[in-house]
Parts: C-alpha cells; sequence; structure tokens
C-alpha cells in the first residue's frame, strides 16, 4: 500500500476576463457612458444602535458625469426618504387590502 499525499497546492482560479466581453453601463437619462462616485452618508440614531453617539456611515454610489442621474443598478436599496428626493421609486401595483373596510 502506497501511501498517496492528497495535499495538492491551492489552485488559484485566475478568470481570464477579457473587455471584449464585458457589457458598459449607459445613463437611463442621458445615455451617458462617464461616472463618477459620490458618498452618500446614512445616520442611525444612538437610540437605536444604544451606542453614546449616533453611527453614521458612507454610503458609496454612482453619478452620471453628465446629467448626475444616480446609477440605478448600484443605487443601495433601503433609504426611501432618498430614493424619493431622487425619484428612484418604483412603481409598486397597489396590493388589494385584506381587511374589509
Ligand atoms: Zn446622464
Amino acid at each position: 500500500m502506497s501511501y498517496k499525499a492528497q495535499m495538492k497546492p491551492p489552485v488559484q482560479q485566475q478568470i481570464a476576463l477579457k473587455l471584449e466581453d464585458s457589457v458598459g453601463f449607459s445613463c437611463d437619462t442621458c445615455g451617458g457612458v462617464f461616472f463618477t462616485e459620490q458618498m452618500m452618508l446614512r445616520k442611525w440614531s444612538k437610540i437605536l444602535t444604544g451606542t453614546p453617539e449616533d453611527y453614521v456611515q458612507p454610503i458609496p454610489c454612482f453619478r452620471c458625469a453628465d446629467c448626475g442621474t444616480p446609477l440605478k443598478q448600484f443605487f443601495p436599496k433601503g433609504m426611501k426618504d432618498i430614493e424619493e428626493g431622487l425619484g428612484l421609486t418604483e412603481v409598486e401595483e397597489p396590493k388589494k387590502s385584506s381587511l374589509i373596510v
């Protein structure tokens, strides 16, 4: 019986990405293809976090360099106050209430 070492050097998976296989992003409003990274700031109340100070975290987002429209694909969801101001709220089908009024 021969002992075969099962240990193999870790195979580094390197995916050769070719630019010609990629797909570009463009602005929904003006078709621009240049974007600038910007930061939004979100604050969590110290009441929620249980810390002595409010918690503030920057949230990165991209905006069209030409017209300023946020790139929706990367816009983090869940900031309804900002989404409404930017017109990013998705129209939801009104759900029928199960409550009989
Ligand atoms: Zn644009």
